[in-house]
């Protein structure tokens, strides 16, 4: 029984200590040495009396890694912030978060300083707590309190009112997750993971922690490789990698590079992916030509630490057919609930919501939101049981196999990337030369459009740069469609159908 995910890495530095853990671009350690180095950055933090929510401003490394597990020693729950956030966000959720502390390197902390308001927190070089002493009892001491109830990490993601919300996930969460991938996917001490998940987006959960609980070794491959799919088998094959979990965006466009007609995989055994769907038309191309390769579709929010259905590809597949999301992961319900709460019957459309221990604690600081998503089970007056509404719309098959429809709001994803249309409206109609403006999914040329009512002379470039200053560049829109006036429905509400009908897709 883990009463802390931390336990995980525990109990490996004992079973593996010398085994590879973690590696980057220019460094691998073994779990003896992960263990040592994190528990070093715990040690710091708790002699300086900064344990609680406590943020890592670093580039995607195996320092990253580290200063998660200290964070988890020190008894603290972790936040990743993503270095490409535009200044304007990363202090929206730092005011949102007022952090303990920032782990960060010095390049991190001059920006921190200069663009966002630290107030009590503590500002941590990686290198300088690196130098810190273990200290065992104050570590033991501080994971004596913890529970699996508590928070473990939170993930910021898009927020419809323009505030991004922070996803608070407990420790159960995670730990039942990882013995789950672990016993699905039949993982050991020699499985070698091929890291694609940024560390602020939770699909890394299943790299860090189901290669912690197996003893096998996470080795991140360089951001940069994913600007080059092609690429991308070949690095596979050097490093031995056997088991990539990736967003469907990059299996999408590795198939689409041509490459996989050209090889042929040695290492790579399994193929898993979320996020997003993967359409039938490219993994037919991997199944084709890899089809030693197992094959996994893996459902899940960010609300539900990473996923709570699967469907193993055991099935051939037209390439226009939808790939089924599948069924409930262990220790996890679904319930597909139509418009008036009640039950759908297999073939009706409904949301598709979710029971089980991964479900997050709420939204960090946000009880309304909170409430609306994470709600009592409408099925069941007798006791407590709450259900998350992930406002995605799906139907059960008559093989008992859940497919997955669309959204029943306006979030999308976008190459991978899960946006609230609101949180660039919002961002949009700050501009002071935008009287009103409305964003809308172009889901055929895959293209996020704004419609404005624009006043003065000023050129699209210019609008989208100043955007640039309070969004992330993937939720930068690709299109500008100027218009005098946006039209109004009979509600007097932005008329969305008639804009997305008149043209979007065209
Ligand atoms: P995120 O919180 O970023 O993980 O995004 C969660 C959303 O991504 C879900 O609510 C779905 O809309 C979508 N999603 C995740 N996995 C899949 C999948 N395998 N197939 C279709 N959509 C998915």
């Amino acid at each position: 029984m883990f009463s802390s995910a931390i336990k995980i890495l525990d109990k490996a530095a004992t079973n593996f200590a010398e085994k590879a853990a973690i590696e980057d671009n220019q460094n691998s350690y073994t779990y003896s040495e992960y263990r040592n180095y994190a528990k070093k950055i715990a040690s710091y933090i708790l002699n300086k009396n900064k344990n609680g929510f406590i943020g890592v401003f670093l580039p995607k490394s195996c320092n990253t890694l580290i200063s998660f597990m200290g964070i988890l020693y020190s008894g603290s729950t972790y936040v990743p912030f993503d270095i490409n956030m535009p200044s304007a966000r990363l202090s929206k959720i730092i005011s949102h978060l007022k952090p303990s502390a920032i782990i960060t390197d010095s390049a991190g902390s001059e920006r921190l300083k200069k663009d966002t308001d630290l107030s009590d927190a503590e500002i941590i070089i990686f290198d300088t707590a690196l130098g810190c002493p273990v200290d065992e009892n104050l570590i033991e001491n501080s994971l004596m309190s913890i529970i699996d109830t508590d928070p473990i990490y939170i993930m910021y993601t898009s927020g419809s009112t323009g505030m991004p919300k922070g996803v608070v996930i407990p420790h159960k969460g995670v730990i039942d997750y990882a013995h789950w991938v672990v016993n699905k996917f039949d993982l050991n001490e020699n499985t070698i993971f091929g890291n694609q998940a940024p560390f602020h987006f939770d699909n890394s959960i299943l790299d860090i922690y189901g290669a912690m609980l197996c003893g096998g070794k996470v080795i991140i491959i360089p951001e940069v490789l994913f600007n080059f799919p092609v690429k991308l088998p070949e690095y596979i094959e050097q490093k031995n990698i056997n088991l990539i979990f990736w967003v469907p965006t990059v299996l999408i466009n590795v198939a689409n590079s041509g490459i996989l007609s050209e090889i042929k995989f040695k290492s790579l055994k399994k193929v898993l992916f979320c996020g997003e769907v993967m359409p039938n038309k490219q993994l037919n191309i991997w199944r084709k030509t890899q089809s030693d390769i197992f094959y996994a579709n893996l459902y899940g929010p960010t609300e539900i630490t990473d996923v709570c259905t699967y469907y193993i590809v055991n099935e051939d597949f037209a390439d226009n057919e939808p790939l089924p999301i599948g069924i409930a992961c262990e220790n996890t319900k679904t319930l597909i609930l139509k418009e008036d709460n009640t039950k759908a019957e297999i073939g009706e459309i409904g949301e598709l919501c979710i029971l089980g221990t991964g479900l997050a604690l709420g939204y960090f600081n946000e009880p309304e939101i909170t409430s609306k998503a994470f709600m009592q089970n409408p099925l069941n007056k007798k006791y407590r049981e709450l259900i998350y509404r992930t406002g995605d719309l799906v139907f059960e098959n008559n093989k008992n196999l859940i497919i997955y429809l669309g959204r029943k709001d306006s979030q999308i994803k976008h190459k991978g990337n899960r946006i609230e249309l609101g949180e660039i409206e919002v961002a949009a109609q700050s501009l002071e030369e935008i009287e009103k403006a409305c964003v809308l999914y172009d889901d055929i040329n895959a293209e996020i459009v704004l419609f404005a009512e624009i006043c003065g002379d000023v050129k699209d470039r210019e609008i989208l740069n100043k955007m640039k200053r309070l969004l992330q560049n993937y939720m930068i829109p690709g299109k500008i469609i100027r218009l005098e006036k946006i039209p109004l429905n009979a509600n007097g509400k932005l008329d969305r159908v008639y804009l997305k009908s008149n043209y979007i897709g065209k």
